[in-house]
C-alpha cells in the first residue's frame, strides 16, 4: 500500500528530496503511524517542529475553534489571535516588535531587510555588508540562501544578493577581520543546526555582541531550529545572556501550522521598516496567531523548556555512553534536545535500519545523526531510542 503511494508521488512531486520510503498517516504524543499502521518513535519531530508532540488536544481544540470563526482577514485589519501571539512572544523574548511570516526563510528575509533599512536610514548609503557564518543554514529563498554558509547550496543559483561576507563560526577574530565601515549586521544561529549541531561558545557570542555594540552593527540570531525550548531555554541565547537586536523564529513556534516571525528591539523597530516597506498576505493570520499563542501558553504552564533541559541532560549522558562504546563515533555535541552524534562514516545505513525498526532519526550532513525529538519526550523514550540505535549501529 505504501509502495503504490510512493510510486505515485515520484511521478508528480518535484524531486528535491531523497525521501525515506514511508508514508506517515497520523501521530500521537511522541509516536508516528504510517498508513499501514506501523508505529514509530519520533526523534525528528518534523525537523524540530512538533515540540508539543502529536495530537495535543488543547492545541487541536484551539485550532478547531478558530477554524469555525475565521481563518484569514488581512494585515490591513487587526485580529485578536495575532495580537495575543505578539504579546506572548515579546514578553517571552524581551524583544519589542514582531512581524509574523509563514516560514523560517521568510523571517530571515525580513531580518535582512530590517538590518539594511536601519543602516540606510543612518547614512543613506546602499552598499551595506552583512557577515554570515560558514556552515550556517538560514533557508532556501535568495536572501536566506545568500547568508547560508554551504557553497554547494548556492553554487547553481548565483548570483546571490550582494555584499555578504563569511566568517568562521566560533572564531571571533575571523568576524573582526570581516568588519568594515559598511557592515550593518552579523547573522548566525545560536546553535548551528543543518551545519552539524555546533553550539556557539559563550566567548564567541559575547565577543560578537561586543563587536556589534562597538561598531553599531545589528546582531541577528536565527533561533528557527535551536529556539522555542529546544536548547533547554525558550530561546537559546537566553542561556548565554546575550540579547540579539533581531531574532528569527519559526519551526516549533507553530507546532505544525506554517508560521514564523522576526522580532526586534524598539531601537531597531522605530528606525527601520515602516508602512509600505514589507508585507505578507498570510503572515499573522488568525489561525497562525492562535497556534503561536497556544504553543507559548503551553510552554509556560508546562515549563516545556525545563523539561527539555532535564530530558536533554539524560539524552546527553546516554549518547556520551554510545560515543565511548563505539569507535565509529568521533564526536557528540549539542544542548537540550538538539544533539548530534558524528561518525567517521556515512550515517545513512543507521538511519535506514532505525526506520525499519520503528525509530525515526535524521542526519545533518552525511556523517552526523541528529536528535530533535518532540520536547515532551520522556527518559523512557530515550532508553527505547538508545536500544534501537544500538541495534541499528550493527548495520555499519
Ligand atoms: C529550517 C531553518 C530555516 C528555514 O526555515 P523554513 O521554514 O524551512 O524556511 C532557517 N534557519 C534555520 C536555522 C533553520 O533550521
Amino acid at each position: 500500500m505504501m509502495k503504490e503511494w510512493i510510486d505515485e508521488a515520484e511521478e508528480v512531486l518535484l524531486h528535491t528530496y531523497n525521501r525515506y520510503p514511508v508514508v506517515f498517516d497520523h501521530g500521537d504524543g511522541v509516536h508516528l503511524y504510517d498508513i499501514e499502521g506501523k508505529e514509530y518513535l519520533d526523534f525528528v519531530s518534523g525537523i524540530g517542529v512538533f515540540a508539543l508532540g502529536y495530537n495535543n488536544k488543547e492545541y487541536n481544540d484551539a485550532l478547531k475553534g478558530q477554524i469555525d470563526k475565521i481563518l484569514h482577514t488581512s494585515n490591513y485589519y487587526y485580529n485578536v489571535p495575532a495580537i495575543n501571539a505578539a504579546k506572548a512572544l515579546t514578553k517571552a523574548s524581551g524583544l519589542d516588535r514582531v512581524f509574523f511570516t509563514n516560514s523560517g526563510a521568510e523571517a530571515v528575509e525580513g531580518a535582512i531587510k530590517t538590518a539594511r533599512k536601519y543602516a540606510y536610514l543612518k547614512d543613506g548609503s546602499t552598499d551595506h555588508e552583512i557577515i554570515a557564518m560558514e556552515h550556517s543554514f538560514h533557508g532556501r529563498t535568495y536572501g536566506a540562501l545568500s547568508v547560508t554558509g554551504t557553497p554547494k547550496y548556492r553554487e547553481a543559483f548565483q548570483p546571490m544578493i550582494g555584499n555578504i561576507k563569511f566568517a568562521t563560526f566560533n572564531d571571533l577574530e575571523s568576524v573582526r577581520a570581516q568588519i568594515t565601515d559598511k557592515t550593518c549586521a552579523v547573522i548566525m544561529e545560536t546553535i548551528q543546526g543543518e551545519g552539524g549541531i555546533y553550539p556557539a561558545t559563550k566567548e564567541f557570542l559575547e565577543g560578537v555582541r561586543a563587536l556589534c555594540d562597538e561598531h553599531d552593527i545589528l546582531l541577528i540570531l536565527d533561533e528557527i531550529q535551536c529556539g522555542m525550548g529546544r536548547s533547554g531555554y525558550l530561546f537559546a541565547w537566553q542561556e548565554y545572556g546575550v540579547k540579539p537586536d533581531i531574532m528569527t523564529t519559526a519551526k516549533a513556534i507553530g507546532c505544525g501550522v506554517p508560521v514564523g516571525a522576526f522580532l526586534m528591539t524598539e531601537k531597531v523597530g522605530k528606525a527601520s521598516l515602516t508602512a509600505g516597506d514589507h508585507g505578507t498576505t498570510y503572515g499573522g493570520n488568525p489561525l497562525g496567531g492562535t497556534a503561536i499563542a497556544e504553543v507559548l501558553r503551553q510552554f509556560e504552564v508546562r515549563d516545556i523548556p525545563g523539561h527539555a533541559k532535564e530530558v536533554g541532560a539524560y539524552l546527553y549522558e546516554k549518547l556520551e555512553e554510545i560515543k565511548n562504546e563505539y569507535d565509529v563515533v568521533t564526536d557528540h555535541r549539542g544542548k537540550g534536545l538538539m544533539q548530534g552524534l558524528e561518525l567517521n562514516t556515512e550515517v545513512a545505513p543507521v538511519i535506514n535500519a532505525a526506520l525499519d525498526a520503528g525509530l525515526v532519526l535524521i542526519n545533518a550532513g552525511t556523517k552526523i545523526i541528529r536528535f530533535l525529538p518532540p520536547l515532551v519526550i520522556e527518559k523512557e523514550d530515550v532508553d527505547t531510542m538508545i536500544t534501537v540505535l544500538k541495534e541499528a549501529m550493527k548495520s555499519l
